[in-house]
C-alpha cells in the first residue's frame, strides 16, 4: 500500500515527507543555537530570574560577555533538587544548553511534582563555549579539576611518560610520525586501556599538556561553589546532577554514566532510578574510564555519599580518532600554533571542535532531546519518590557530621 493510499484526503502531505522535513522534531531548531552569545540569549529570554557568574577580563569572539547563568525553577524551599549542567567542556555546551532549552520550553506549560525543583546552570566554561575549547581559560580540564589539591595531585606515569608525544611540535613529519610510533609502542606494551588512562585520566603537572587538570580550583569551579551556596544545595534532603557531555561512544546514543564507586549508596540508588542503562566507570561497564579530579568530588564533599547522584550523560559522535585528531590539532594551536582561535587556522581549529562536539545533523539533535527527555523525566519521577519519603534513601552519614562545602 502507498503512503497516499494510507491517507483518507489528498490534500494530507505524506507522513514520511513530514517527517524528513523536520515537522516533528519540533524542538530542534530553536533548542540548538549556533554561537554561545545566541545560547545564551536564548536561555536569558526563558529564564529571566536567572543569576548571571560574569567572568571577568575576558568575552568572547563577538566581545559578548562570558557567563554562567543560572535559573531555578520550582519551589525555592524544595527538599530535592535537579541541577542540569551544560558546557563543563567548552563546546558540548551546545548539546546541553539544546536540553536546558528544551526543557525550558516545556517547563512552561507543566509544573514539577511537589517539594522537587531544578537548577539550570547554563554554560559552566563559557570561555571554552565561546571559543569552542575543551578547556577552560585556565587551560584546565573542568572535570579534573575537583581534586583535593591541598592533599596532593594523583599521580599519572603512564602520561609522564608520553608526555612529549601527545602534543608533538608538527601536525605531520618526522616528530609526528615518532610521536605516533611511541604511542603505538606503549599501546602494545601495556594495552588500550592504560593509554586511555595515561592521555585521559588527568594529569597536575603539564599546563600545555592534554587533559591538565590545574594547579589550583579554576575560576568555574569557584564559581559552582558559589552557586551551591547561594541556592543552598549542600542543605537539601536530596540533590540529583546530569552533566551533559558529548564526544565519547555510539553516534547519537546517551550514555547515562555513573562516577560514584560501585559500592556506595549514591550508585545504588542510581541504578534504582535509573535502571539498567547507568553504566560505571568504576564497573568498566562505561565507555569513559575512572578519571582524577571530577565533579563528582565536589558533590561528594558538599553532600556526602547517599544524599546526592552526580551522572554524565555523554553523547557520541565520532569515533576515537576522530576524537584524538581535533583535540590534537585544538592542543597544537595552543602549545605550538600561537593560540589565535581569530585567524584562519584558529577558525578551522573552532569548526572541527564543534562538528565533532555538536554534529550539525538533524538526527543526531533529535537523538539527544529524546534521550535528554527519558533521564530528565526519570530523575525528576524518583525525586518525587525521594521527597515524598517513598524512596529508601540508604546514605552513610558523613565522618565529621555536617556536610560542609
Ligand atoms: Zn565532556
Amino acid at each position: 500500500m502507498s503512503e497516499q493510499a494510507a491517507g483518507d484526503g489528498g490534500n494530507r502531505p505524506y507522513l514520511g515527507e513530514r517527517l524528513r522535513r523536520g515537522e516533528l522534531l519540533v524542538s530542534v531548531s530553536p533548542s540548538f543555537s549556533g554561537s554561545y552569545k545566541q545560547a545564551r540569549q536564548n536561555v536569558l529570554a526563558r529564564l529571566p530570574q536567572a543569576r548571571s557568574f560574569v567572568l571577568p577580563g575576558l568575552v568572547g569572539p563577538d566581545d559578548e560577555e562570558l557567563s554562567v547563568d543560572v535559573g531555578w525553577i520550582g519551589d525555592p524551599q524544595a527538599a530535592c533538587v535537579l541541577v542540569i549542567i551544560s558546557g563543563t567542556h567548552g563546546p558540548e555546551g551546545f548539546c546541553g544548553s539544546g536540553i536546558q532549552l528544551d526543557w525550558l520550553a516545556l517547563l512552561e506549560a507543566s509544573r514539577l511534582p511537589e517539594n522537587v525543583a531544578l537548577v539550570f546552570v547554563h554554560g559552566l566554561n563559557p570561555h571554552g563555549f565561546a571559543w569552542d575549547r575543551r578547556v577552560t581559560q585556565e587551560g584546565c580540564d573542568l572535570n579534573r579539576n575537583f581534586i583535593d589539591f591541598a592533599a596532593g595531585a594523583p599521580a599519572n606515569p603512564g602520561y609522564d611518560e608520553l608526555r612529549a608525544h601527545f602534543v608533538p611540535p608538527s601536525l605531520e613529519g618526522p616528530s609526528f610520525e615518532a610521536s605516533r610510533e611511541a604511542i603505538g609502542k606503549f599501546k602494545q606494551a601495556h594495552g588500550e586501556r592504560a593509554f586511555q588512562i595515561a592521555r585521559k585520566a588527568g594529569q597536575y603537572t603539564d599546563p600545555g599538556g592534554m587533559f591538565f587538570g590545574g594547579f589550583h580550583r579554576s575560576w568555574s569551579g569557584r564559581t559552582l561553589e558559589s552557586i551551591a551556596q547561594e541556592y543552598k544545595l549542600a542543605s537539601r534532603k536530596f540533590v540529583a546532577v546530569v552533566d551533559v557531555h558529548t564526544g565519547l561512544g555510539p553516534y547519537g546514543y546517551g550514555e547515562l554514566q555513573s562516577e560514584h564507586v560501585a559500592a556506595s549508596a549514591s550508585q545504588l540508588i542510581a541504578d534504582q532510578m535509573f535502571g539498567p542503562s547507568v553504566t560505571s566507570a568504576d564497573l568498566g561497564t562505561s565507555t569513559s574510564i575512572p578519571i582524577h579530579g571530577s565533579l563528582q568530588l565536589f558533590w561528594e564533599r558538599l553532600l556526602g555519599d547517599g544524599r546526592y547522584l552526580y551522572l554524565c550523560l555523554e553523547y557520541g559522535t565520532f569515533n576515537t580518532e576522530a576524537a584524538q585528531r581535533v583535540l590534537l590539532a585544538d592542543q597544537w594551536l595552543h602549545v605550538h600554533g600561537g593560540g589565535d582561535r581569530s585567524g584562519a587556522l584558529g577558525r578551522e581549529v573552532r569548526g572541527c571542535m564543534r562538528a565533532h562536539f555538536c554534529p550539525d545533523d538533524p538526527s543526531w539533535k533529535e537523538a539527544v532531546l529524546f534521550r535528554g527527555r527519558q533521564v530528565l523525566r526519570q530523575a525528576l519521577s524518583g525525586l518525587a519518590q525521594v521527597a515524598e519519603g517513598e524512596f529508601a534513601l540508604e546514605g552513610t552519614p558523613r565522618k565529621n557530621g555536617e556536610p560542609a562545602l
